[in-house]
Parts: structure tokens; sequence; C-alpha cells
């Protein structure tokens, strides 16, 4: 008999499994897949003794989660780039995010005023903005004033954010910031996942995990282990009599999927909530190995961990508005990542790896390999003659990896004020019935490698134990 049964290895399954087990409690991790992870794991993609991640790779959000750092994951380390970010633009100059926030202001000439005002508050009150980010819902209660000081930049639309902005340089950092948020730039909140982004950049800054994202997950899985945690991998619970006898059971999945296995344990009305959720855009990713360093006409974006690929603001804007309307840029918005200035041992010496990814409309089959080439090579010329191995992966290769990952959405469900507000419900986010949880980033306070749904979701939960 287990306290509690934890559906899903991903980071918040294994934190809420952590964080269950450090209270005492005898808890089993069932992860469908053949390794544990979900969306942080490290693999040899495209050859032998070249490392990619396979879906996170830089960890802000890790680095500034509260939980991650209270465990103190000691076989964890984060390797930081010389630069966290850099955006290049087509007249080769680059928005950049530095660790020193007055450098990054000052850097943005004409909008060093405008940064200070925004993203530099929001830095120097890091404790406050992180604690209402990552923090239980209604956090920002607890103390008004920074609250509402932080929640006036953070609830706006990004189009609002980067009309305080008048250089290129400055709108396209909002752009590329709030971009990750991956739904149109004119969405409620969208500025707050681009100011805490970019805030988190001078406060603990954009790393990569020591030896790949794989390493987050390894650390908290012995965590667990040497607290008499057990994971079992290989195990998809399709149904409810796939569960062991259980005090409680802990959903690291979709909620559609926690509504499927738990059927009529959950009441009618949660579970018909948790079935109605829409789900984020789809990804298109592709883990390039390469014969050597990307040649960015920016000599700042060589140093750079992060490189934001999509020219300006309005290009970045119209790109992902084009995705909310069911259609595929001919000039996607690039997230990428180059591990090895960081982090050397992920390819052998000399040689290098992209990790890159564009939003496409949910459940798209598309190849979007060239048109991503094409806007890398927009910003580095040469770059195509240095590809030595690729591997690509569509929507339903997500999905096929990963069941949370449904039509390709990386999120968890939409960024609408729905999905910023009730997810997946307003009230107790964390509990589906008394005793069963969901704990994925469909709760509060959403995706990213940070593991606080899990520890949210497990404090809940030690409430019903
Ligand atoms: C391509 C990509 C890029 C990303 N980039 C970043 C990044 O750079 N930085 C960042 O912070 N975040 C990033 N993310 C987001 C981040 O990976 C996720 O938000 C995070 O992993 C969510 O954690 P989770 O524990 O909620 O779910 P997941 O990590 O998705 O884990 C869920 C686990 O549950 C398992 N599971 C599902 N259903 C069942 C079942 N029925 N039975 C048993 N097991 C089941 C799955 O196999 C999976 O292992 C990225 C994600 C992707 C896909």
């Amino acid at each position: 008999m287990f306290d509690a049964v934890i559906v899903g290895s991903g980071p918040n399954g294994l934190v809420a499994a952590v964080t269950l087990a450090e209270a005492g409690k005898r808890v089993l991790v069932l992860e469908a897949s053949a390794t544990i992870g979900g969306g942080a794991r490290t693999a040899e993609l495209t050859l032998p003794g070249v490392r990619h991640d396979v879906c996170s790779s830089v960890h802000p959000l890790g680095a500034g989660s509260p939980v991650m750092a209270a465990l103190h994951l000691t076989d964890l380390a984060w390797a930081h780039p010389e630069i966290a970010m850099a955006h290049p633009l087509d007249d080769g100059s680059a928005a950049l995010l530095l660790r020193d926030p007055t450098e990054t202001a000052t850097r943005l000439g004409d909008d060093a005023a405008a940064y200070r005002a925004t993203f530099g508050s929001v830095a120097r009150h890091w404790e406050h903005s992180v604690g209402f980010a990552l923090g239980p819902p209604l956090a920002a209660l607890r103390h008004p004033l920074a609250g509402a000081r932080f929640g006036r930049l953070a609830l706006q639309p990004a189009s609002w954010l980067a009309r305080r902005f008048r250089t290129p340089q400055g709108r396209a950092l909002v752009g590329g910031l709030a971009g990750h948020a991956a739904v149109p730039l004119t969405r409620i909140a969208t500025a707050g996942v681009g100011l805490t982004l970019g805030a988190a950049g001078h406060a603990v800054g954009w790393p990569f995990a020591a030896g790949g994202s794989g390493a987050i997950v390894d650390a908290l899985a012995r965590r667990l282990r040497s607290l008499g945690g057990e994971i079992r991998t290989r195990s998809e619970v399709i149904e409810w009599s796939d569960l062991p006898e259980t005090h409680v059971v802990m959903f690291d999945t979709l909620p559609s999927t926690a509504a499927r296995i738990a059927g009529d344990r959950i009441p009618g009305r949660v579970a018909r909530r948790y079935r109605s959720l829409r789900p984020g855009p789809g990804v298109f990713k592709v883990d390039v190995a390469l014969s050597g360093p990307i040649p960015w006409t920016n000599a700042d974006c060589r140093r750079a961990g992060t490189i934001h690929v999509g020219g300006t603001y309005e290009e970045i804007a119209r790109a992902e508005a084009m995705v909310a309307a069911g259609e595929h840029p001919e000039h996607p918005f690039i997230i990428a990542s180059q591990p090895v200035v960081a982090d050397p041992v992920r390819a052998p010496a000399g040689t290098h790896v992209l990790w890159a990814y564009c939003h496409v409309p949910s459940g798209s089959d598309r190849d979007m390999t060239d048109p991503i080439f094409a806007q890398i090579e927009r910003f580095a010329p040469g770059f195509g003659d240095l590809v030595v191995a690729v591997n690509r992966r569509n929507t339903a290769d997500l999905a096929a990896d990963n069941a949370n990952q449904t039509g390709g959405d990386i999120t968890g469900g939409e960024l609408s004020l729905r999905g910023l507000l009730a997810r997946p419900k307003v009230l107790r986010p964390y509990r589906a019935a008394k005793t069963i949880f969901l704990c994925s980033a469909s709760t509060p306070p959403g995706a990213g490698v940070h593991g606080m749904c899990g520890h949210h979701a497990a404090r809940a939960a030690l409430r019903a134990l």
C-alpha cells in the first residue's frame, strides 16, 4: 500500500514525489516511457557522442525555482553562457540580455529608461516577482502592494509593453521574450511571460543543465530514491486498475488523461472542465549536429546561450498571430539554443549542436526544417554548410513521445485568459477529487522546468493524507 502514486515522471511529477517523500510518505512513480523525465531529457538524437536536449534546454525557471533551490540538489550544476540571450536583426545589430541589468539597459540606447522601468523593476523586486510568477495561485494577495506593482505590468499584453519601446532592438527584445508564451502578443499576460523571463536573466541567468537537461530529472530521481521512493518506467497507466493500492493518486498528465483514467471518481463538472481545456499551439523541433560554431553575423550572438531568431517585433507578432489563426508562417519565430558555448561536453571538441523550434498550428504535420534553417541562415550566412546531421520532429512525433504533448503542445494548455485564471479550474486547481490530484504543467504556474506545479500539488495532497 502506497501513500501516493504519481502518474508521470516529468519534472513536476518528480518534484511532487520528492515533496511527499520528504514528508515521510511512501511514494511510487509510474512512467509510460522507457526513460524518466518527460520534458527534461537528453539523448543522442543525431550521432553517437552528440547529446541533444530532447525537449527543454534553457532553464531560467529551473534556476529561479524556489523549490529547486530548497532541494539543494548538489549533483545538479548550472552551466551559464556569457550572454543569456541574443536577438539578431538584419542590420547586424542584436538586442542582448546580459546578467547585468544596467548594461542591458545601456546597450538599448534610447530604450534604456523604458527597460529600467519595466524589466529592471521586475528584476529589482525579483523575490516578489518570482513569488507571484511561480507561487501558488493568489500569492499576490499576501503582498498586495508588490502584487499590484508586478500585476500592473505583467497582466498587460506584450503589444502594450512594446509600445513603451522605440528602438527596433528594444521592441524585438520584448517580442522575442513574450513569444515564449506561444500565443499572439496581443493576449493578456503575455507581457508577464516576457518580463519574468527577462528579469530572470538578471536575477538567476539563463543556464543550461551541465551535461544536458536530463541531469535535472536524474538529480530529482536520485533524491527520491534516497528517500525510499520508487520509480517504474515502461508503466503506462491506461485505466484505474493499472494503479496499485494507494491513498492518493497524483497525475503529472494532461487533465483530460486524468479524467479518462479516473472516470466517475472525479465529479462530473470537474471531468467536463478537464476535457474541455484548449491545447496551446504545436511545435516543430529540429536538433542539429554541426561541424563548428554557428557563424552569426553579430559577434555577440556567438557567445549567447539562447538566440531569438525572427527579426523585428512586428515580424514575430505576425508569425505568432498566424499560428493562432491556423496558418504556417513563412518566416517563423524560432527559439534556438547552442548549449556547447556553456557546456562543451555536449559534443566532441570543435563540433556544436543546435536546438531549435518554432510554433505551428496544433496537430500540424508540416515539415518546418527549411523555414527554420532559412531564418538562421539569414542571420548566420554559411550555417547550412556546417550541418552534419538533423533530427526533426513534428507535432505527431512530439505527441507519440509524450502523451502530455498532444497536438505538439508544449505548454500543458493554452495561455488564454481562461488558461491563465482557471488552470484547469479557478478554485483548488490541484484537487480533482478528495484523494486525486493534478500536478502537471496544466496547473499553476504552468509550463517550464521549475517543478512548482508538482510542489504546490504535493502540498495540497499532504493535507489529504
Ligand atoms: C520542445 C520543447 C522545448 C521546451 N523548452 C523548454 C525550455 O527550454 N525551458 C523550460 O523550462 N521548459 C521548456 N519546455 C517545457 C517543459 O519541458 C515542460 O513545461 C515541463 O517538462 C512540464 O513538466 P511536467 O512534469 O508537467 O510534464 P512532462 O515533462 O510532460 O512529463 C509528463 C510525463 O508523464 C508521462 N505520462 C503521461 N501520461 C502518462 C500515463 N498515462 N501513464 C504514465 N506516464 C504518463 C509522460 O511520458 C511524461 O514523461 C519545453 C518543452 C518542449 C516539448
